[in-house]
């Protein structure tokens, strides 16, 4: 009935993994997204859901000093 799982996400820049999660959204308030590791654009719609991203797993290629810039 449900989908209990779909396959996650994974970043064409740095291949981080991502559990995708969509969401009912009548408004497109959301703008672009960003991946939180490279940056890197992500498809923020599928047709009329908005897509939420989490976490699951960073690229091992890639340096973490990127977060402490801000
Ligand atoms: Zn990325």
């Amino acid at each position: 009935m449900a989908h209990s799982s779909s396959p996650p996400f994974k970043c064409p820049n740095c291949k981080a993994l991502y559990q995708v999660v969509p969401i009912e959204a009548e408004s497109a308030s959301d703008g672009q997204l960003t991946c939180r590791t490279c940056g890197g654009p992500l498809p923020a719609r599928d047709g009329q859901f908005a897509l939420k991203y989490f976490l699951l797993r960073r690229s091992g290629e890639f340096k973490r000093h990127a977060y402490s810039v801000v």
